[in-house]
């Protein structure tokens, strides 16, 4: 079976090498090809290492090891032993709000004294024990979902903030389902969060005395996990192992359904065909590869819209910040004045990411609900972080190095009615044998999602073939 995949970033190498590891070991190799419109693989995924000697990631940081997707295939990759858990202060989480940052509670007591919500607002939140259950099975916002559960405050100043540092998103269009099936799920088991996390606790508080990976009650599930040299090893290693099957510098243009597969029609003008493909591309990619010969299923993945995000890190010199910088960083509360999102302490969170004497931070700015920063020119990025750091830690020195990525389309959004567009997409894709899409429009924006949706991917693949 000759199959092209095309993208090479996590989601597209991490299905090409998955795919050939179970070819391989069911007897049915497969004549892979990954074609890669960048000179380089990795996508999203990339690793800047300065000639000042500062280690900036162009986007993700790391994976979080609470899932076994990521780890497993770094197993397989054998690359297991070069990883690199974050620093333990990286628990320690912080949120910007009322003119002050604010430690994210870790544990009941912490919850109580903390400034971070007002005392009627922690009531509120109690309060959620004694909400029913939602019954109506249709699609709602995580703000609606968080308003009617935990109230307003809650989700301004702890829900808000940390969807604004995974899918720099707006709850108000986010699809719970969609975008956290999990806290979907704890409510129609359970009844409420509340009594899913007095039930969880129990088992975790098992799992922690049998030495397993667990949450921190401030963070997400898992420890953030990268390597020394950064996230870029992953992609590095991938090709490594793929080799001449990745080509780079080749976009895709076109495919067209052909007898028994597809025709797949390349920038230099090659036309190759193939038994199947799979698209691991942003959304708006894919369209434009399916809108010769399916106009309707090419719009739905248009309809699929993405936040952008402006990635600037900063180097300053260690002595010249008073701010205390144990910890993860700072994600800002809702209503937020300024264009920032947050800011990650990169030289805190892994080590070595920074020359010694000297510190990296890492701020967002931009995301669903501020898409205008995007055309902002670098001067005013740099300038309005600047204004945000002082505001926040109060950061007046100069750095000493900057570095701005801009990703125009960074992170795609699922609003409610997203679980219901990804069936129409499947339903129209079915109808082309051997076309095959994954990626982080549809499935999960995480990289462990991605390498779910990959080994899922592959499955299809191999069954499709049988
Ligand atoms: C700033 C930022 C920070 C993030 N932080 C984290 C984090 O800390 N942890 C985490 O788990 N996730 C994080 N994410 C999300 C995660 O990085 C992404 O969801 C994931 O890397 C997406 O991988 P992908 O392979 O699906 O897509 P991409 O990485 O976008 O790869 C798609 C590939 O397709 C290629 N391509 C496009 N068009 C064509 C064409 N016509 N022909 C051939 N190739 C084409 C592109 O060049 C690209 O290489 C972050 C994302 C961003 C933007």
């Amino acid at each position: 079976m000759q199959v092209s995949i095309i993208g090479g970033g996590i989601s597209g190498l991490a299905t090409a090498f998955l795919l050939q590891q179970q070819a391989q070991e069911r007897g049915r190799p497969v004549a892979l090809r990954i074609l890669e419109a960048e000179p380089r693989v990795g996508g999203k995924i990339r690793s800047l290492h300065s000639e000042e000697g500062y280690l900036c990631e162009w986007g993700p940081n790391g994976f979080l090891d609470g899932k076994p997707a990521t780890l497993d295939l770094c197993r397989q990759l054998q690359i297991v032993e070069q990883l690199l858990r974050s620093n333990d202060n990286a628990r320690r989480r912080f949120i910007y709000a009322k003119n002050r940052l604010h430690q994210v509670p870790e544990n009941a007591g912490d919850f109580l004294r903390s400034g971070l919500l007002a005392p009627v607002a922690k009531l509120r939140m109690a309060a959620e024990i004694f909400i029913p259950p939602r019954r109506s099975e249709e699609d709602e916002s995580l703000a609606d979902f968080c308003r009617r559960r935990l109230g307003r405050e809650a989700l301004d100043r702890l829900v808000a903030p940390m969807v604004s540092g995974i899918f720099a998103g707006d709850p108000e269009s986010m699809s719970l389902a969609s975008c956290f099936p999990r806290i979907r799920q704890l409510e129609t088991d359970y009844g409420g969060l509340f009594r899913a996390m007095f039930l969880l606790a129990r088992r975790r508080r098992a799992e922690r005395r049998a030495g397993k990976a667990v949450a921190s009650a401030s963070g997400p599930a898992g420890v953030l996990t990268s390597f020394a040299d950064g996230l870029q090893r992953l992609p590095d290693r991938l090709l490594q192992v793929l080799g001449q099957q990745v080509e780079t510098g080749t976009p895709v243009l076109a495919l067209e359904p052909a007898a028994g597969g597809f025709t797949v029609q390349l920038g230099d003008g090659r036309r190759l065909q193939a038994d199947a493909v799979v698209s691991a591309l942003p959304a708006h990619d894919f369209a434009d590869l399916v809108q010769g010969f399916d106009g309707p299923m090419a719009a739905l993945l248009r309809e699929i819209p993405y936040a952008s995000l402006q990635v600037v890190c900063l180097g300053f010199e260690r002595r010249k910040i008073a701010h205390d910088l144990n910890g993860f960083g700072f994600l800002m509360a809702h209503p937020n004045p300024l264009p920032m999102l947050g800011t990650l302490w990169d030289s805190s969170i892994f080590p070595r990411r920074a020359p010694q004497g000297r510190v990296l931070l890492r701020s967002m700015l931009g995301g669903a609900r501020r898409p205008q920063v995007a055309d902002w020119d670098d001067e005013t990025i740099v300038e309005e972080t600047r204004i945000a750091l002082r505001q926040t830690m109060g950061i007046t020195a100069d750095p000493e190095f900057v570095r701005i990525f801009r990703h125009r389309r960074a992170i795609p959004q699922y609003p409610p009615g997203h679980g219901r567009r990804l069936q129409e997409l499947q339903q129209r894709a079915s109808r082309y044998p051997g076309l095959h899409f994954t990626g982080n429009a549809f499935f999960g924006i995480g990289l462990n999602d991605c390498v779910c949706a990959a080994q899922a991917t592959a499955d299809a693949l191999l069954s499709g073939c049988s």
